[in-house]
């Protein structure tokens, strides 16, 4: 038998990594497991960039957790050493109805968070690369930017490695149990029991918590690159926000500044509209259509960015019904396990808050963050 741990963390991607580096920062012994290697690219903690902002149009409700979460991430950057956010400022694009935009305002109002609102001349005025229809608007936000996911993982790692975590790569687990007080985890190799296990599972969430009876769906999404037609001048951080912009049928796109230097292009993407898949059965061939339908969204708002295709990668979404991330003690297994999972596609800028709260659970049963939404049990089914 292995040794005993207070805490086994499950998947070491964004939200597992987090976790694994809050745990062992508090003085537990913790064993995270992942199935596949450090900072790998098969599930949805990779592609080079991550939008954060804080006038949050999903619900107000997430902005107390954005304001630790930009608290934690610089705490993040100051304790490794490495360059995880630029925060170049965003514009939240649309008509004024739209949700991106009135959504945003709501937060923004309701928590007082610094903001302008930009008409359509402003806009073009100070961003010549976006060409706005005069009756869009857009909220400015100057604290929004972008993460770089890869990096962070790596920094999580670095961090609970130096706090004494023991991580194993390439170790998936098959299945676990209740075991006396706590659990017993099972891996091809070994058998491992603790006081309390953290499953941060992603994108396989349907095949590892069935009993949580949430209806997962899991999405397979596409990044773009494309190198501007002019070249990526305009297109630097220093000039450049990130951009999230809703057309007038509702369709969300959203885009980065070019971090990867004069050649390597700038990144772009669909926010929803991704198509239903497994871990499994994804499909990671990127089709001539997909990238047709992409530069034709962007041509009457962002014209000179879809100059010519560089690459594309596929990520995976796991969405909740509403859209709503679950983060909790597990019902059925109360005592012992917390999950989070079903970031529905925008975990990211929450990754060193979820670490923390999952930390609180894991170890105090409770915690002061405001998690209500995120409970499960809104969006369960009765079992079949
Ligand atoms: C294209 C794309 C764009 C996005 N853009 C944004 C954005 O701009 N802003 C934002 O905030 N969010 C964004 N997101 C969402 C955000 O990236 C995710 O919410 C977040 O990365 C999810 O982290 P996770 O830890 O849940 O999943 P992952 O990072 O995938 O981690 C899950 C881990 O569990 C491991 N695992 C699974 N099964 C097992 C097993 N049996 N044993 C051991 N390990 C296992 C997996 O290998 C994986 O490493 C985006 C996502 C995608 C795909």
């Amino acid at each position: 038998m292995a040794p005993a741990y207070d805490v086994i963390v499950l998947g070491l991607g964004g939200m597992g990594s987090a976790a694994a580096a809050h745990l062992a920062a508090r003085g537990v012994r913790v064993l995270g497991l992942e199935k596949f290697g450090p900072v790998h690219n098969r599930g949805s903690s990779h592609g080079g960039s991550r939008i954060t902002r804080q006038s949050y149009f999903e619900d107000p409700a997430y902005v107390p957790l954005l304001l630790r979460a930009y608290e934690l991430y610089e705490q993040l950057e100051r304790e490794t050493g490495r360059d995880v956010a630029t925060l170049c400022g965003g514009v939240m694009v649309g008509r004024p109805q739209s949700r991106t935009v009135s959504g945003s305002l709501r937060s923004a109002e309701q928590w007082g968070l610094p903001h302008e609102m930009l008409d359509a001349k402003e806009l073009r005025r100070r961003y010549p690369t976006l060409t706005p229809a005069d009756d869009e608007v857009a909220l400015y936000e100057a604290r929004a930017g972008l993460l770089r996911p890869e990096t962070t993982v790596a920094a999580h790692l670095q961090l609970a490695t130096r706090h004494g975590a023991d991580l194993h790569f390439e170790e998936p687990v098959t299945r676990w149990e209740p075991y006396r007080d706590g659990v017993r985890v099972h891996t091809a190799e070994n058998t491992y029991t603790a006081g309390q296990l953290v499953i941060c599972p992603g994108a396989w969430a349907p095949q590892l918590l069935t009993d949580l009876n949430v209806p997962f769906t899991i999405e397979r999404q596409i990044m773009y690159w494309f190198q501007p037609a002019g070249g990526t001048g305009p297109y630097v951080p220093e000039r450049h926000p990130i951009y999230i912009w809703e057309d007038a049928a509702g369709v969300q796109i959203y885009g980065f500044p070019a971090i990867d230097g004069p050649d390597g292009g700038a990144k772009v993407a669909f926010f929803r509209k991704g198509t239903v898949c497994t871990p499994e059965t994804i499909d990671r061939t990127v089709h001539d259509h997909e990238v047709r339908a992409m530069a034709e969204q962007l041509e009457p708002c962002v014209p000179t960015l879809p100059g010519t295709f560089i690459k594309a990668a596929t990520c995976m979404y796991s969405t909740t019904p509403d859209e709503h991330f679950v983060i909790a003690r597990h019902p059925a297994h109360a005592g012992a396990v917390t999950v989070a999972c079903g970031f529905s596609g925008h975990g990211f800028k929450f990754v060193p808050v979820v670490g923390e709260i999952l930390a609180d659970l894991a170890l105090d049963g409770t915690t002061h963050h405001p998690i209500e939404l995120f409970d499960p049990g809104r969006v369960a089914i009765a079992p079949a």
